[in-house]
């Protein structure tokens, strides 16, 4: 089963061709066995499976969407199951078990239980109908739980691997995000068509004018409780869409999605003065230097991160406790 975009845990595609090759194999076999057997129509169905998944494969290498979905792939695998037990007799299709792993592992969540839930139903009848009760109900019970246990084990997994995304895109002392998912969200505001209605985006950058100095006298402990502060107070000011991130040790960078130049410059104003105007136990006022740019998502992350640096820098030379913004004809103003 070619990798399924809504399935992307626990399946990365190395792993995913490696589970369609073996499936398809081993329904090369199964075909192999009927054709022998002289079961041609089961033979049939099983080549077109591996027909579907060959398919598959290919386009999904190509970067194509696939030709057989994975939820159609999944409703042909069932029906070949059932006509399997229908013409060999339920007990006898143990590999219905392994197929409701590999669509676990191959669909999402939704879709495997629907496929386990259907196939499972199915086979229960057929096992009703052609084999003694005792059999039937054990059987139909180990499929049961077997889709049980699967549902607990993936969906346990799938919890912890969002724990584990969610910690690596985070900053752990002030819970801004942090330069990795900056690059992730870069590629990805590279990868969405631009919408010319909207305004935006922009980036401000932001770094703590003398925090070289505030450091060196209060220690870092203080220093690191001052960069809390001071991305509480950018996150306050921001509106909700916006993303904060925490890129150098005292530096962030903010994107903001929707704001066009003159009102990220607002926003990056009143940052400006959020800071200056709290007063911080020890160190009383501390300041922030801003440099403020549109964000070309044509452009490369650290284009626009030095176009950023540059009107910070001016900034910085300019007094410090000031916004530097790009203006729309290129220039800077201060
Ligand atoms: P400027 O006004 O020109 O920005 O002066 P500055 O002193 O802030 O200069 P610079 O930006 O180069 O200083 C960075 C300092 O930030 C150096 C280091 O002591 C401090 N720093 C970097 N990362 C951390 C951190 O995680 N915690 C703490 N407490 N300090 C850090
Ligand atoms: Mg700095
Ligand atoms: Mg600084």
């Amino acid at each position: 089963m070619a990798p399924d975009d809504k399935a992307d845990f626990l399946n990365p595609p190395p792993f995913m061709y490696f589970l369609s090759r073996f499936v398809a194999s081993f329904l090369l076999i199964l075909a192999a066995k009927n054709a022998y057997l002289g079961n041609l129509a089961l033979t049939a169905a099983l080549s077109m499976l591996v027909l579907a998944l060959s398919l598959d494969i290919r386009a999904s290498k190509a970067g194509i969407p696939l030709p057989v979905p994975v939820p159609v792939f999944l409703a042909l695998l069932g029906f070949t199951i059932l006509f399997a037990a229908y013409s060999n007799g339920p007990t006898r299709v143990f590999w219905a078990f392994p197929a409701v792993v590999a669509a676990f592992f191959a669909s999402s969540r939704r879709t495997a239980i629907t496929f386990a839930a259907m196939t499972g139903t199915g086979l229960a009848a057929l096992a009703y109908w052609q084999e003694a009760p005792d059999q039937a109900i054990r059987f139909t019970a180990a499929l049961f739980l077997t889709t049980l246990f699967l549902d607990l084990v993936t969906s346990q997994l799938k919890a912890l691997q969002m724990q584990l995304q969610e910690a690596s895109h985070r900053d752990p002392l002030t819970n801004c995000f942090n330069r990795r998912f900056l690059e992730l969200t870069a590629q990805r505001m590279a990868a969405r068509k631009p919408d010319m209605r909207r305004p935006g985006p922009s980036l401000v950058l932001i770094d703590i004018d003398h925090f070289k100095q505030i450091n060196d006298t209060q220690g870092h402990v203080a220093g690191d409780r001052i960069l809390v502060r001071i991305a509480d107070i950018i996150r306050q000011k921001a509106e909700a869409e916006d993303l904060l991130f925490r890129v150098g040790g005292e530096e962030f960078v903010l994107i903001l999605p929707d704001a066009d130049l003159p009102a990220a410059r607002r926003l990056a104003e009143r940052i400006r003065d959020g800071v200056s105007d709290s007063r911080f136990p020890v160190e009383g006022r501390i300041t922030v230097s801003l440099g403020v740019t549109l964000y070309d998502t044509r452009q490369p992350l650290v284009s626009i991160l030095e176009a950023a640096d540059r009107l910070l820098y001016a900034a910085k030379r300019g007094g410090r406790n000031r916004v530097c913004a790009e203006d729309p004809a290129g220039a800077e103003t201060v």
